[in-house]
């Protein structure tokens, strides 16, 4: 369920404190540390997923699940009209750092396409 030494599950169990702004059952988000837009939310499942190769059939609930959550706080901190990116990096190469999946949710300003 959890994995030693990853910063997501510490944060999903308390260990590591973080603004979190939404909590359910089997997903957790709070804000981005280090944010890119004037909303940044980082939308996790609780249980370990280490990057999207990693996900299974069996997953498509909870990966549903990130995205009905990205709408809901999208709403609640009304960027949802204006506009957002949900974005999940995959490895290294996309600029994933932190090994347990996450969707970033970025709004509060306009984005340019492609992403760099
Ligand atoms: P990635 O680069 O893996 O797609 O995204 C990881 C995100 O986690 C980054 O945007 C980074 O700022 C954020 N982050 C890293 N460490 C922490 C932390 O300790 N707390 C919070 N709230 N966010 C973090
Ligand atoms: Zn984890």
């Amino acid at each position: 369920m959890t994995e030693a030494g990853c910063l997501f599950c510490k944060i999903s169990s308390g260990e590591i404190n973080a603004d979190v702004i939404f909590e359910a059952d089997d997903v957790i988000a709070f804000r981005d540390i280090n944010p890119q837009a004037p909303t940044h939310v980082l939308i996790i499942p609780r249980r370990h997923i280490s990057t999207i190769n990693d996900l299974v059939e069996s997953d498509a609930d909870i990966v549903g699940q990130l995205y009905l959550a990205a709408r809901d706080i999208a709403g609640k901190e009304e960027i949802a009209d204006a506009g957002y990116r949900a974005v999940m990096n995959c490895n290294a190469g996309a600029g994933q750092t932190v090994f347990h999946v996450h969707l970033h949710l970025l709004g509060g300003r306009n984005f340019t396409w492609p992403p760099g």
